[in-house]
Formats: C-alpha cells, sequence, structure tokens
C-alpha cells in the first residue's frame, strides 16, 4: 500500500519540466520496500533515532537508500535533517561542524563519520541565496530549507530517497523507487539546465552506471553531449576527488568504456585519449590496468591511485621522452623522468594530482628501462629500491600485453625469491664483494681488541 498518493510514476512531466511545487511524496511503508535496519550502520541509527527524539525530523538520504534498496550494503550513510548544524552539534559530544560554503555535521563513531546535513532549498529555488556563472554553474548555494525543498537539489531520482526514521518509510518525491527498480538515472529537472549547473554530474552518471549497471536515460545522454566541454569549468581538485571514485569502485573498466562512449574521458585525461585513438597497443595496455584494479579491489587488495595515473600517461610520456632524447644527450631514464615531469604538469591542467601520488609515479616511470640491467651494482640498487614493487608491477602488466621482454620479467619475478646466494649469482657479482673497506675494518677492530 502507498500512501498517500503523489506523484505518480508516469508524472515523468514533474521530473523534466523543473517544476518543484509542493508535492507530497509517495509514502512507501516499510512492509513494501526492503530497506532494513539490518543493512544501517550502527552509528547512521544512532545520529538518527537521537534527532527523532530530539524532535526532529531524520532520515537517511541519498547512496545508502538506494544502495541498499539494490542490497548492495552499503558503506557510507548520509543523513538528511531539519535540525541546523548548530542544533545537529547541541545534541552530540563527538559532533564537528565542517565547511564555510555549507555547513555539514560531521558525528564520529570511533572511524565511521555520519555526515549530517540540513535540508537545503534548491540551486534554483526563488528568490534564494544562490549564484551561477555564465554557463549557469552553481558558485553557491547555502540556504536552508525544508524536505520538499531538498529534493530538487539531488542530482539523479535514484539518489533523491529518503528513509525516515520516525516509522521506517521511504518518501519518494520523484519516482526514484520505479528508477531504482528499472536500474535507470534519470536527472530531476531538466537535464541540460541541471549539467550546466554542476557539470561533474555529467561523472557521477557514468560512475553511478558503471558501479550499479544501470543506463543513464536517454534524456541525460542527449543533454551530455552538448556540456561535456563545461568539465573544464570545473575546479582540478574537484575532479581529482572525483578520479579516484571512477576508478577505485571495483569496476574501472567499464567506466572507463562509459567514459570514452561519452566523450568525457578526453576532457579528463587529454593527452591518454589522443595516444588511445593513435595506437591499440596502448589501448591494450590501459585495458589490462583497468582489469588488474578491479581485480586487486574485487580481492580486497590495496589499489594506488598513482599506479592508474603513470598507465594513462605511459605512452605520452615515452613519446615526448624520445623527443627529449633526440633534442639533448640524456639517459633514457632521465628523459622519461624529463617527460613525466612535462605531462604530468599539462594533465594538472585538468585534474590535480597531489605530489605524494606524482612524485613516486615519476619514479615508477624512470625506472623502467632500469629492468635492462640484470647484473652487477645496478641491478642490486634496483631491487633496493624504494619503488621496485611498483615499478616491478608496471613492468609485469607491460610483459602481460608483450610489451616488455618476457625474459626480463621472468627474470626480475625469479630473484625475488632467491636467496641471497643465488641473488649474487643471479646478478653475476663475487660472493665475497672485493672491495677496500673490509681489510681497514679490520685492522682498525685489531688494535681495539688488543688494548
Ligand atoms: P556513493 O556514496 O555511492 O558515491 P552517493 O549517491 O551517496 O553515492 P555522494 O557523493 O555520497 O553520492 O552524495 C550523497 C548524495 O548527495 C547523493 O545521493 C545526491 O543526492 C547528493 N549529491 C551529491 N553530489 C551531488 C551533485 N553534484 N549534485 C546534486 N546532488 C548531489
Ligand atoms: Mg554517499
Amino acid at each position: 500500500m502507498i500512501r498517500p498518493i503523489g506523484t505518480t510514476n508516469a508524472d515523468n512531466n514533474l521530473k523534466n519540466s523543473g517544476n518543484k511545487g509542493s508535492q507530497p511524496p509517495r509514502i512507501i511503508p516499510r512492509s513494501d520496500h526492503n530497506v532494513s535496519r539490518k543493512d544501517i550502520s550502527k552509528s547512521a541509527l544512532k545520529v538518527l533515532y537521537r534527532l527523532h527524539k530530539a524532535g526532529y525530523q531524520a532520515f537517511l538520504v541519498g547512496g545508502c537508500v538506494r544502495d541498499s534498496m539494490l542490497e548492495l550494503h552499503p558503506k557510507d550513510f548520509d543523513v538528511a535533517t531539519n535540525a541546523t548544524p548548530e542544533e545537529v552539534r547541541a545534541q552530540f559530544g563527538n559532533c564537528r561542524l565542517i565547511g564555510r560554503r555549507f555547513r555539514l555535521a560531521h558525528v564520529r563513531f570511533g572511524r565511521e563519520i555520519i555526515e549530517t546535513a540540513t535540508f537545503r532549498a534548491a540551486a534554483n529555488h526563488h528568490d534564494d541565496d544562490s549564484k551561477h556563472d555564465d554557463e549557469g554553474r552553481i558558485i553557491r548555494d547555502n540556504v536552508y530549507g525544508t524536505i520538499d525543498e531538498d529534493v530538487w537539489r539531488r542530482d539523479f531520482t535514484c539518489n533523491a530517497l529518503y528513509y525516515n526514521i520516525a516509522d521506517f518509510s521511504i518518501w519518494d518525491y520523484v519516482g526514484g523507487v520505479e528508477d531504482v527498480k528499472r536500474k535507470r538515472l534519470v536527472l530531476i529537472g531538466d537535464p541540460d539546465q541541471r549539467l550546466r549547473e554542476d557539470p561533474v554530474r555529467m561523472l557521477r552518471a557514468v560512475r553511478f552506471a558503471g558501479k550499479l549497471d544501470f543506463t543513464i536515460d536517454e534524456s541525460v545522454v542527449q543533454a551530455m553531449r552538448p556540456n561535456v566541454g563545461l568539465l573544464g569549468n570545473v575546479p582540478a581538485a574537484r575532479l581529482f576527488d572525483e578520479f579516484l571514485k571512477l576508478f577505485q569502485s571495483g569496476h574501472a573498466e567499464r567506466t572507463f568504456d562509459l567514459l570514452r562512449e561519452h566523450k568525457l574521458f578526453g576532457e579528463l585525461f587529454p593527452a591518454t585519449e589522443e595516444e588511445l585513438r593513435q595506437d591499440d597497443r596502448f589501448m591494450d595496455f590501459v585495458r589490462a590496468a583497468l582489469r588488474n584494479t578491479d581485480r586487486r579491489v574485487a580481492e580486497g587488495k590495496s589499489v594506488t591511485p598513482m599506479f592508474l595515473l603513470g598507465v594513462f600517461i605511459w605512452w605520452p610520456v615515452k613519446k615526448l621522452a624520445e623527443i627529449r632524447r633526440s633534442e639533448e644527450k640524456m639517459s633514457e631514464s632521465q628523459s622519461l623522468s624529463l617527460a613525466s615531469y612535462e605531462i604530468v604538469a599539462q594533465q594538472q591542467q585538468r585534474i590535480s594530482l597531489p605530489r605524494r601520488f606524482t612524485v613516486p609515479m615519476r619514479e615508477m616511470i624512470s625506472l623502467q628501462p632500469r629492468f635492462e640491467f640484470m647484473r652487477g651494482k645496478r641491478a642490486t640498487n634496483l631491487l633496493q629500491h624504494r619503488r621496485f614493487r611498483a615499478a616491478y608491477d608496471f613492468m609485469m602488466l607491460q610483459a602481460e600485453v608483450g610489451q616488455a621482454d618476457e625474459a626480463i620479467a621472468t627474470f626480475w619475478t625469479d630473484v625475488q625469491t632467491q636467496s641471497a646466494e643465488e641473488r649474487t649469482a643471479s646478478f653475476g657479482m663475487k660472493s665475497q664483494p672485493a672491495g677496500k673497506r673490509k681489510p681497514r675494518r679490520r685492522r682498525r677492530r685489531k688494535p681495539a681488541a688488543e688494548s
């Protein structure tokens, strides 16, 4: 049973007209949906119950409701309430207010943080405090509102479902329940306007499509086409966060295909896109890396973004390195280091990459030619290099797609499990390295022992 009857799902006009009337939501009682408290984190429940007990409205909203409906066991829970951030803080000792543009309450339970947001009005809602730039991008929206205003500023219908702690019902203003069932991503309001307000929503569409195996509604696909270029206006730091989410969710390969299909990948990684178009072998390498990333995520292993970033810039870097080497005398490693510096600088224009990733990434790249030296001190030094493991994985990935020498790959794989003696032999070194230091030390020790 659904009560009270508000928007029917055939009411797509409402969604698409951008009509933000005060229609009542469809309220789906607990008996008619599958979002169970068993799937909700204890901490999120504590926040919800406490706010409710204090007389406020308290809902779970966004991805956690969507993912619970899909039985995907959400990890991250967002709370929406009519309590102001200060009122939320007054309820919890373990609460911090963050954000200047919009204040959010972070309620902390050990390592878990429950983000608690006060309902806000939609960006273009009557004469509120929101501002748009020339292309329609929102640059400020910070007025508090009610739940039936809050819903319109959310991006996709599937992300605009509210789970009410008062009676465990779900409130649906926009046909989100139906869209979750049908696995489709539909933007709330006028798609063109919503993408112009915030071009990152195009990446979000692709991310959710990749992660949830949803289809992007044709109305969104159409609206994306003329707007892909607007990603260039998005602050590079925000795109880095989005990059992480796109490629570390365990569906990197599918997400990559969707990004390319919708012409978004080239906006994020222009040099990579250009090389991908020119050479299928680079595509083979990138795909192998994406699959490898997905496999690691599935196995619960860690993935570092610098590895995939290194993969994305590898061919542009190799090409530029050759040019630099023809201009000036330098080693292959030096040319790769220089070229990766230049390509990273270009790439930073689109996505800001923190130094903690770019520095090891350049090391990983410039170590590549050194795998060819399998003897002597140089080989020992490479094995002991702090970036050996990443550089080795990078080389192995090339070997996997026939782009690195099989014998070299086998050598470096074997050498890692050898005993010290075997390794010394592999590197073609004498077992007692001849040097002047040993006798000198002996000479010094002797008088000390005699005294
Ligand atoms: P996930 O946590 O799986 O990445 P999510 O939907 O929870 O997915 P969040 O980035 O955590 O995504 O955002 C929480 C909610 O905030 C979204 O579900 C959506 O309702 C709203 N939201 C987030 N980003 C935007 C945006 N750029 N435009 C409009 N609404 C947004
Ligand atoms: Mg979330």
